[in-house]
């Protein structure tokens, strides 16, 4: 298959990518709930003739194809993510989110449509390529920190035959439409959770002196822990450290017996994350325990960071040169401080994820995750074009 094929091919059915994306974007399901959205992509893969299997670590389904050209061949797996997020849909699009409260704020229903798009392609070109491609459709990508890849990756999808190389991409309305970013080693970073228990003593609100106040001390520890990025860290080196949530006491006038602390970690250097979990027990502790009270920390390791291998970003470059053009080529400098667990598909083989512009002239300014998120449906053929003449060119590599 040339490259002019490729957009050929993905121009032929880019309405019907378009459709899918819309039909997915109406009727959004929350990780390890995506029921619906896996009938809807395991009915279409099995219409283009592949071999699927649903039910895969929970809600995924995974599709095979083999190429029926001439020579050895590759497996290259690609992956689309298909859960939607716990918000309220803004945009007032005619196929928003009929599913009051959830939403397709992060784009996966392009991912998905873009995925089939590209199964739709492959597979009706087989004779043009050696080797296998497996898709993959994985559940909930949102729920770190666990998410749906390593139940996808438990169920040993990146066997039989083993992945050689694995792709992924992700809208990204940072880029304008008809660009590529793409960044070999670190693009996300690693993601954990901690959560902080401080036990004070309750009492009346106009009797602190019998008390210990949780709300003071966890003040406290969360003033103290800002200090880990802006005294213990290089300077030089990508980390963040927030508390998102804050719950203590029931009422204006007892003082609160305790605090509970919600935040997320990220670093992109394990040697920096595997001193979090210590760092932060001890200054909650020491903290809590200056006020008489206590201090219990629960650190949860989720996605590691996310690596691009650089063969792979080479052969994504290479596609995009090839059918978009050198110019629409960005070359990222700077990682995200966000994480991905296709992070966890790149621990067991190479390969890439990259960025998929979508801002359009029309796209309303609002980021992913937001309620009044939208991209520009002109990236669906773009991502489509791109991830096809990837595999098709990293199918052809050398076994390494
Ligand atoms: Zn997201
Ligand atoms: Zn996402």
């Amino acid at each position: 298959m040339h490259t002019l094929e490729v957009r050929t091919a993905v121009q032929a059915i880019e309405q019907e990518i378009v459709s899918w994306r819309r039909h997915l974007h109406a009727h959004p399901e929350l990780g390890y709930e995506e029921v619906e959205t896996a009938t809807f992509v395991a009915r279409r893969l099995k219409s283009f003739g592949l071999q699927v299997e649903e039910g895969v670590g929970g809600t995924g389904v995974v599709a095979w194809l083999r190429g029926e050209g001439k020579g050895e061949g590759l497996c290259v797996a690609l992956r689309a993510d298909m859960d939607a997020l716990p918000v309220t849909e803004e945009t007032g699009l005619p196929f928003a989110s009929r599913n009051q409260g959830k939403m397709h704020a992060c784009g996966h229903d392009g991912h998905t449509a873009i995925l089939l798009g590209v199964a739709k392609v492959l597979s009706e070109h087989r004779q043009s390529f050696a080797g296998t491609v497996k898709f993959f459709f994985q559940p909930a990508e949102e729920c770190a920190p666990r998410g749906g890849a390593l139940d996808m990756i438990d169920a040993a999808v990146m066997d039989n035959p083993k992945v050689d190389y694995v792709f992924a991409l992700h809208l990204w309305p940072e880029l304008p439409l008809g660009k590529i970013g793409v960044k070999a080693g670190a693009l996300m970073s690693a993601s954990d959770r901690v959560r902080i228990r401080i036990q004070g003593k309750g009492g009346h609100g106009a009797a602190p002196h019998q008390a210990i106040d949780a709300v003071v001390v966890a003040s406290h520890v969360v003033a103290a822990l800002q200090t880990v990025a802006s005294r213990q860290v290089d300077p030089l080196e990508p980390f963040v450290l927030t508390i998102g949530s804050f719950h203590a006491g029931q009422r204006y006038n007892v003082i609160a017996p305790y605090a509970e602390l919600d935040g997320t970690v990220r670093t992109q250097n394990e040697a920096l994350r595997s001193t979090m979990p210590n760092r932060i027990t001890s200054i909650a502790q020491a903290v809590a325990e200056a006020w008489g009270a206590e201090a219990q920390t629960n650190y949860e390791y989720g996605y590691p960071t996310l690596y691009n291998e650089p063969h792979a970003v080479e052969a994504v470059s290479k596609a995009v040169a090839e059918v978009l053009g050198e110019e629409a080529l960005v070359e990222l400098t700077r990682p995200s401080m966000g994480g991905e667990d296709f992070a966890y598909f790149l621990n067991h083989a190479k390969g890439a994820m990259f960025w998929l512009g979508c801002h359009g002239p029309l796209s309303p300014d609002a980021p992913i995750h937001n309620g009044k998120f939208d991209f520009d449906e002109g990236s669906l053929a773009v991502g489509t074009s791109v991830l096809v003449q990837a595999t098709l060119n990293t199918l052809r590599l050398q076994r390494t």
